[in-house]
Order: C-alpha cells, then sequence, then structure tokens
C-alpha cells in the first residue's frame, strides 16, 4: 500500500509525464488543490456521481466534527471532507498522485487532507466486467448508472469509515477487489470497522439497505455462477453453494476474490440489525462454505 508515502509529509507531487501528449505533470509539490486543478485542466473531473455522492457524504458524516464539511469536485479546503470524482481515462498514462495511480485508483482514502479520490470509470466498470448483468435483459443506461451508484454508496461509504476513524490511506480498487485475499486478512478491526461504520449510517434508510444488500447478493451470485460455469442457477438470496454436488470454490491456496469475501462479511454484519436476521445464516454459511472449501 501507498500509505507509508503518503503518511511521511504533506508533500505530495504528481511523478508522471507523458510523452508526446503535449502535457506532462512532473516533479510539481502538490496540495489536493493542485490535484483539483490538474483534473480541471485535463477535462478529467466526472459529474454523473456528484449528487449521490453529496448525499453519502451527508448521510455518514452527520455527528462527526465533519458534518456538513464536505466538498465534491470543488476546490478541496482543509478541515472538509474533500471528494475528487475523475475519469481515469481521461488522465495520461502513468498519472500518478503522491504515489498513488491514478488510473487504478478505484476509491480510495488518501490519508490525508480528508481526501478520497474516485474514479468514476471504476464505478462505471465493475459490474459490467463481472458479468453482472450477463443471461439477464440488457439493462438500459439508467439502470446501469443507478447500479453504480449503489456500487459507489458502498465503496464511499466504507472509505468514509477509515477517514472518520483516522485510518491511514485505504484503498477500495477493482485490482484489489478481484485480488485472491485470505479471508483472516480481512478479519482486521480496521476494515469491518469501516464496514460497519457504512452500514450503521446505511441503516438509517431501509429502502437503500435493500438495495445494497440486493446488490451483495447479486454480486456473490454472479461470481458463484462464474465459476460454476451456469448462468442459469436460480437463486433467491445467495445461491446454495453445495447444489448438485457441484462446488464453488477459488483458489486451492485458500484465498477468494475480495468483494466476494467483503459482500458476504457485510450481509453478516447485516444480519445482526434488527429486521434484517435472515442475512446472518445466509451469509454465514456462505463463508463457512468458502473455508470448508479450502481444506
Ligand atoms: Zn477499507
Amino acid at each position: 500500500m501507498a500509505g507509508a508515502g503518503l503518511s511521511r509529509r504533506d508533500g505530495l507531487f504528481i511523478l508522471a509525464g507523458v510523452a508526446g501528449a503535449g502535457f506532462v505533470w512532473s516533479g510539481l509539490q502538490l496540495n489536493p488543490e493542485h490535484l483539483y486543478r490538474q483534473l480541471i485542466d485535463q477535462d478529467a473531473l466526472a459529474h454523473e456521481f456528484d449528487a449521490a455522492a453529496s448525499a453519502v457524504l451527508k448521510e455518514t458524516l452527520t455527528g462527526t466534527p465533519l458534518a456538513n464539511r464536505y466538498r465534491v469536485n470543488q476546490p478541496p479546503e482543509d478541515g472538509f471532507a474533500n471528494v475528487l470524482i475523475f475519469s481515469a481515462k481521461a488522465l495520461p498514462q502513468q498519472a500518478a498522485y503522491g504515489g498513488i495511480e491514478l488510473k487504478s485508483a478505484g476509491c480510495l482514502f488518501t490519508g490525508s487532507h480528508g481526501l478520497v479520490l474516485i474514479d468514476a470509470d471504476f464505478l462505471h466498470d465493475f459490474l459490467p466486467a463481472r458479468g453482472f448483468y450477463d443471461g439477464g435483459p440488457v439493462p438500459s443506461a439508467a439502470d446501469r448508472l443507478s447500479d453504480a451508484k449503489l456500487l459507489m454508496r458502498w465503496v464511499l461509504g466504507h472509505e468514509i469509515g477509515h477517514l472518520v476513524h483516522g485510518d491511514g490511506c485505504a484503498h477500495f480498487g477493482a485490482s484489489r477487489l478481484d485480488s485472491p485475499a485470505r479471508d483472516t486478512t480481512l478479519s482486521q478491526a480496521r476494515e469491518l470497522g469501516a464496514d460497519q461504520y457504512f452500514l450503521d449510517h446505511l441503516l438509517l434508510n431501509p429502502d437503500l439497505t435493500v438495495a445494497v444488500a440486493d446488490l451483495m447478493m447479486a454480486l456473490i451470485n454472479t461470481d458463484v455462477r462464474h465459476q460454476l460455469g451456469d448462468s442459469m442457477l436460480p437463486a433467491v438470496g445467495i445461491i446454495d453453494t453445495g447444489t448438485g454436488g457441484r462446488h464453488y470454490r477459488y483458489f486451492a491456496g485458500g484465498s477468494h476474490p475480495e468483494f466476494v469475501i467483503r459482500a458476504a462479511r457485510l450481509l453478516e454484519l447485516l444480519g445482526n440489525k434488527s429486521g434484517y436476521e435472515g442475512m446472518t445464516a445466509m451469509a454465514a454459511s456462505f463463508l463457512r462454505g468458502l473455508k470448508e472449501a479450502d481444506r
């Protein structure tokens, strides 16, 4: 993780240049405001998530010293939660901010200046790239955007948990979510704490809670189907992974894509809340199944 480099001091650097594009980001000592201006200059700010991100910030910062002190795609200010949402595809190759490759930023809390970076392309592409819509009706652009906003609720809410808890640099990116992860590493208090933080605020809105739970189950099932090679498996809740002698498993080494474990963990946490008890057994059985498959 880039955390050590970030926390070293506030002097952050955009280190990368791009040949032939008539544009070089190099050696500039940076603060978030400089990054903001660079994103403006590159016409890379993405605004389709602005309203949804503001809603997440309003909800998740209530009751904290940062209540109502947030800025989305505006010049960052100290003493605020500053969220910059950009299209990584619009940036030059190798664009970086303090050691963080913006092309693979996903969603991350930088660990300083209350700065959270979100790659809008990550939000748009994550679900389709994992076959989320395969085997079903072609979703409208509006449906896809609405799913991407739900995904943003999860990843941004989680990162705000890190920010409020004073955690260092924390990353919620596609490559990380796809990398095999031992579930024991994810039980770190920090990660669970951030998910719990997100969930506690989400629960204030029952409709959204159900929508996020549905997304988590659909994400898990997408991956189960992918592993079992059958897009037609019926599912109510999480697919029963022991059915028909077929076993859903990932890597023999006992690790699983992080997003599957995170989604199941979130449902398990949700199951601790009154009214959502059904989630506990389902998610616990799913997680147990993953662990048993490792043996
Ligand atoms: Zn985290």
